[in-house]
This record gives C-alpha cells, structure tokens and sequence, in this order.
C-alpha cells in the first residue's frame, strides 16, 4: 500500500464515521485503527460504561458555531456516544461525561460549523510504551 492509498483509506473511514485510534503515547506509535460502535471490543467495552467520556479520551472536545449550524442533526446521529443533543433549536450541546473527543462529529458536519479544541490541563500522554506502562501501573497501585 503507498501513502497515498494509506491517506484515502483514512479519508473513507472519517466519511464513514469510524473513530481514530492509536496507542496513548506521544511516541512509539506504531497502528492506528479504524474502529466503530457496533464492532470494535474497545468501543463498545467502552460505551457500556456510565461516562465513557473519564475513561477514553482525545484531550480535545467539539465547539460549535451557531452561526454556521443549521440544525441538520448529522453530528448527533453520526456520536457514537451519544453526548450530542439540542436545546431550544440552537447548534448541538455536549455532555462531557459522555464526549470521548473523537471528532466524529466535526468530521461529519457539512456546515463545518464543528471545531475540535484542545482541553486545557489535560495531562500530556506518556512519551513511550515503558512510560505508559510504568502509569498504568501507578494508577492501578493507587487505586
Ligand atoms: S452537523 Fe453541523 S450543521 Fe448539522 S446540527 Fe451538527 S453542528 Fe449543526
Ligand atoms: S467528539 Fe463529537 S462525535 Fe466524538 S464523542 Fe464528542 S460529541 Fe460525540
């Protein structure tokens, strides 16, 4: 496979709604998937929890344009969570417990009325897999 055709798989499966996933490092990244809400163990693992938005996160979250959105809906049917809803016919609110930041929305909003922000004082990930393990390992010690 060439970049190029690596680059317009990624492009489908934005269009399609799949979720980006890597590994939790800033380096050493070494697959990335495609994944959806119906099929991929880690999702739905993930969506059965009460607020997958604590435990499964991008550090970024989804601000609205009003002024752009037409209320078509799309980014609500398109959350695999679910966070989206409306209030007062205005542009989509979030629920952050539910919100994992995985830009489905934005993706699929043909107003790009949809723009991705990064958290402020979300906790940079680990640099490499020793690091990330040596975190998970603290986090389980400590309860
Ligand atoms: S997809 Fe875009 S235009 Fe449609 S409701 Fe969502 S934000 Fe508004
Ligand atoms: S980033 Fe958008 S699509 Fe993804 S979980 Fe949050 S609201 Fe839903």
């Amino acid at each position: 496979m060439t970049k190029q055709e690596a680059k317009e798989i990624l492009d489908q499966s934005e269009e399609a709604g799949l979720v980006h996933m890597s590994r939790n490092t800033t380096e050493d990244v070494d697959f990335l998937c495609n994944c959806d809400r119906w099929h991929c163990d880690v999702v739905t693992q993930v969506l059965k929890q009460a607020k997958p938005g604590l435990i499964f996160n991008s550090g970024f979250h989804p601000s609205f344009n009003p002024e752009l959105c037409t209320v078509c809906e799309t980014c609500i049917e398109r959350c695999p969570p679910e966070a989206l809803t409306f209030r007062d016919n205005d542009a989509p609110v979030v629920n952050p417990d539910l919100c994992f930041g995985c830009a489905v929305c934005a993706t699929g909003c043909p107003e790009s009325a949809i723009e991705m922000e990064s958290k402020p004082d979300f906790p940079t990930p680990p640099k490499n897999t020793g690091e990330l393990v040596a975190a998970l390992r603290s986090v389980s010690q400590n309860g």
